[in-house]
Formats: C-alpha cells, structure tokens, sequence
C-alpha cells in the first residue's frame, strides 16, 4: 500500500527521487579555549567569512549573468549580515572575552540576532531569520572543514525541517529534484527560490521526518499537494510516464518565451500574471508577462498575527509597481473570508462563509482597516501604474462608498505632500450573479472589470468551489457560466469598458478561444502557465473564436 501525506505545493509540478535527509540544528562543538588560542579561533573565523563571502559573491555573480537580478538580491542581503557589526562584534567578544571556541561562538553569535527577527511581527522580517540561519548554517560547515553534501548520481528528493535559499541555489548541481519540507512558508525566500527555478516544492508536511527515512524513492506530486512512497513499480512507471509528458511540454513551451499573445490572426491579447507576493514578481518578468493582472493582497494578512501596517503593504505593494513599470499592476484590495481566513482579522465563525462576511463587506464595515490599505496603494501608485480593483461587488452603493473613500485618502496625502498618482484607475471584479446582471447600471462609475471565473462558476452554480465531492458540478461548461461570461463581456464592450479574466479559466485551454470571442482584451494566469496561453491562442483566429461561442451557447 502507497503512503501518501499532505502538505502546500508551492511550485514544480511532479518530482520523482530518491530520499535524502537532510540533516538540520545538529549540536556544535562547545568548549572553553584557554588564551593563547585566541588568535587561532578569530582567525579561524576571519577565514570561514572570507571563505562564505567569496563563495556568495560567486553564486551572486553567476545569478547576475543569468538575469535573475532578484535571486541574487538573495545572496546580497546575506552577503550584508556577514559584514553586520552587531553580529561581528557579537562573535568576537565570545571568542577574545568569554573564551569559547569558534563554532559555538558563531552558533551563539548569529542566535541572538535569529531570535529577535523570529520574534517580530512583521511577516517579512521573520522570514529573514532564515536567511540567518542558512548564512550560519553555510559559516559552520566551513569551519568543520566538512565538504558540500555530495549526492552521488542519482536524482534525489531532499527532506528538511526547514528550506534554506542555499539548499535551492545548489540544487541543480546536487541533482535535488524536489524538497519536501516540514515546516516552511509561502513567502520565505527558499520558496521564492524554488519557484523562480521551477523545482518542485512541498511544504508543511510535519510528519515527514518520521515517516520517511530509508533511501526509498519517492514521488511530489505537486499539482495534489502529496507526496507518495511505497508505490508499486507499475505506480512509479505511470508517473515516470507522466514526467517524461510534464518535462517535454516544457521544453515545447519555452519557444512561445519571446514571442506576443496573440492569436492566429494577429490580434493583441494582453497576458498577465496572477501572484499573491511581491516576491514572485520575478517568475512574472521572467515568464515575460505584460503585466500583473491580479496581486491577490490578502496573503499579506493572511501570513501575519498582526494586521499589516501601511508601511509593510505600501514597501509590498511598491516594490512590485516598480519592477513591473511601465507595464501595469492590478492591486485587489482585501479578499478576505470564504476560504481566506486570517486571524489577525479575527472574522466570526460562520456557517456558510462564502455567502458571509468577506471581501469588500468586511473593508467597507471596517474602515480604518479599508483606509490603511487604499493609502499604501494609492501611495505606491506614485511608483508605476496602478489600478486598483475592488472584489465580490453586488451593489453600485459598494462601488461608490469605496470612490469616496479612496477620493478623502488623496485628499489626505495631498495635505501631506505624499505623492500617488491622481488618475489611478478604479475597477471592480465581475464574480457574483448581482454582478453579472446590474453591471450595465454600474460601468459609468467603473473603469476596468475583470471577471473572477473562480467564485462566478461557484456562484451561478450554487457549487462550493472546495468541496472536492462537489467537483463534477463545478464545470465552466455549464451554460449559465458561459452566458454569465457573454453578459458580462457584452456590457462591457457597449459601454467601451476594457474587460479581463483572472480566475483560472483564463489558463484552460479549452476555454480560452470561448473568452477571446467573447471580447476580453486580457487574461491573467499563474506565471508558469503563460507559455502554454499563448500557444492556445495562436491556434485560433477570431472568427473562430466567435464561431467557438455560437458552438457553446446555442
Ligand atoms: C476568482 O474568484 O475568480 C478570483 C480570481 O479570485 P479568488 O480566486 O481569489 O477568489
Ligand atoms: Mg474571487
């Protein structure tokens, strides 16, 4: 029988490898020096530093050349707590004044430093606490004179309680082809890494440890968020079937790198990328999107005990503007609720959340918290182009109190000489059934929809979107979806309103040329999946595409 655990797939699609464990907090040396060692152990250390800044700056370089400018921003930052004083001057006095020998003062040293950003917070900052762990982690090794892990020839799936970024940068030349880790976070730069290299990452999967732990082979797969050993040859053959398929789709892909969305007959389909973080921006640029189509903010407060500060969402929210400029970047406010639980916004308990309190309900009741994030927005608007989008809309009363708050915040900056940019557009998603009928009574107020297939099919089909016993019925096929769609689009091109789609229809090649014919100008699609858009698209001209819909809905 297979044993199969759960977890978070963050990136990759499907891995097959061998067990590697690898091994994490294992004690170091510790002992009293006596004082004519002194100067070995400084000096010992002074070498190990040398040795971890040359090997940074290689790996910095290396990642410069390849353009992968925010990977190496990594590195840099890691490079900085080296030369930090306060962790220096920490490790010295415990060599030259307590006497304790290097390891265990490099251990200590750094620690305090790991407990202080582990403690804050500020979900960004105690992230960086790993990046703190692997610089020491990376310092120690030199120090025992131990060589990098070597992984023979074989593929191998490494194991961990905790990812480190160093553990994904030497990946390839380790022939790791997956990590399957205890803990970790979506937003830790491990997983940042992972994805901006495409390795296939498993997350939060606590019993890991403990039940894996021969030298078995073991198959991540990503796209069910499992990982499974103990599988019958037959079993590992279908899913070596399956990676040869996933492996040569990729390599068919990577033609479409450079090349224009459009479809068969030349016609311009913008392309844009769905992310939940500042810091997937780079698989965005990398995969050449023409813009960020959906930055879903709620996963800033979802990670965080605290609500996020204006300065933590305006330094998020500014850092992608200005990456993405000139191309522009949809920010949703806060979507909250439904599936989207984040308890530093303590939502009540409620039976049936996806028709309860959430999204723009909840800003529009609390408008402090509302007011905090449309500043941070509106402040980084100053930055590049921004339009911000407002979700689960059912009413033009929604729109227009959100208008008049978003004017009184501008009126607040002015008074503070806070720049943003005045013409920021505001649109809404087009997700719910009210949305679908009173659009054509709103778009004067509005200037861009884009259509949130994800909750509108759940919607239209009274479906929950994540009862896996409810999957059948979730079917975009469904006429009313497809005529929700037609509507909305059809409202939109009367009142010469632009119209995109960002819920994960936009990505479904069957579906594509449907979306198309109807009149969207963009989709916006997980980054990884922008290759296989625009070889959809260039299969279909527009008549055709117009013809798909006739074929569909009569
Ligand atoms: C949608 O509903 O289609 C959408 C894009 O938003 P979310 O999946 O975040 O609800
Ligand atoms: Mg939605």
């Amino acid at each position: 029988m297979a044993t199969i655990l759960k977890g978070t797939g963050i990136s990759g699609e499907l891995a097959i490898g061998c067990l590697r464990i690898e091994k994490q907090g294992e004690r170091v040396p510790e002992y009293r020096i006596d004082e004519r060692q002194v100067r070995e152990h400084s000096e010992r250390f002074l070498s190990a530093k040398t040795q971890a800044d040359a090997a940074l700056g290689k790996l910095k370089e290396e990642l410069n050349e390849d353009g992968r400018v925010q990977e190496a921003e990594i590195i840099a930052v890691q490079q900085e707590f080296l030369d930090d004083p306060a962790i220096l001057s920490g490790i010295n006095e415990r060599i030259e004044k307590d006497l304790s020998n290097v390891e265990s003062a490099v251990y200590q040293g750094f620690e305090e430093t790991i407990l202080v950003f582990e403690q804050m917070e500020d979900a960004y900052w105690q992230q960086r606490s790993l990046d703190l762990k692997d610089l020491r982690s990376r310092l120690l090794k030199l120090l025992s004179g131990e060589a990098e892990e070597a992984y023979g020839d074989k593929d191998v799936i490494v194991a961990c309680t905790e990812l480190y970024p160093a553990m994904v940068l030497s990946a390839k030349k380790n022939r790791v082809v997956g990590f399957l880790v205890e803990q970790g976070a979506r937003t830790s730069h491990a997983s940042i890494l992972a994805k901006a290299f495409d390795l296939p990452l498993l997350i939060q999967v606590p019993e890991a440890l403990e039940t894996f732990t021969g030298e078995e082979r073991l198959v991540l797969d990503i796209g069910s968020a499992e990982v499974l050993g103990d599988l019958s040859s037959e079993e590992y053959q279908e899913y070596a079937q399956k990676l040869a398929e996933v492996e040569n789709e990729k390599t068919r892909l990577l033609r479409y790198r450079d090349m224009e969305a459009r479809t068969k007959d030349g016609v311009r389909i913008e392309l844009a990328a769905n992310i939940v973080s500042a810091e997937e921006v780079g698989a965005a640029l990398e995969n050449k999107a023409d813009g960020i189509g959906l930055f879903r903010t709620e996963f800033l407060y979802m990670q965080s005990a605290v609500l996020p500060s204006e300065e933590e969402q305006f330094r998020s929210y500014r850092q992608v503007v200005e990456r993405m400029a000139p191309a522009s970047v949809i920010i949703r406010t806060l979507d909250a609720g439904g599936d989207k639980q984040a308890s530093c916004l303590d939502l009540p308990k409620e039976d049936n959340p996806f028709m309860g309190y959430r999204a723009i309900r909840i800003c529009l009741n609390e408008m402090e918290l509302f007011k905090t994030q449309i500043r941070a927005i509106l402040r980084a608007s100053h930055y590049g182009n921004v339009r911000l989008m407002l979700p689960m809309i059912i009413s033009r009363e929604e729109i227009i109190r959100s208008r008049e708050l978003v004017e009184a915040v501008k009126d607040e900056l002015r008074s503070e000489d806070i720049p943003f940019d005045d013409r920021m557009e505001i649109g809404i998603m087009a997700e719910t059934p009210a949305s679908v009928v009173s659009l054509p009574d709103w778009l004067d107020i509005v200037d861009f929809v884009s259509i949130g297939t994800n909750d509108l099919t759940q919607y239209m089909l009274a479906v929950d979107r994540t009862n896996p016993k409810m999957q059948a019925y979730y079917d975009y096929g469904n006429s009313a979806v497809l005529r929700a769609i037609k509507m909305i689009c059809d409202a939109c091109t009367a009142q010469d309103t632009w119209v995109g789609v960002c819920g994960e229809m936009a990505a479904e090649k069957d579906w594509i040329p449907f979306l198309v014919g109807c009149g969207v100008k963009e989709l916006s699609v997980g980054a990884g999946r922008i290759n296989l858009v625009k070889q959809t698209l260039e299969q279909y001209s527009m008549v055709e595409c117009e013809d798909y819909i006739k074929r569909h809905l009569t």
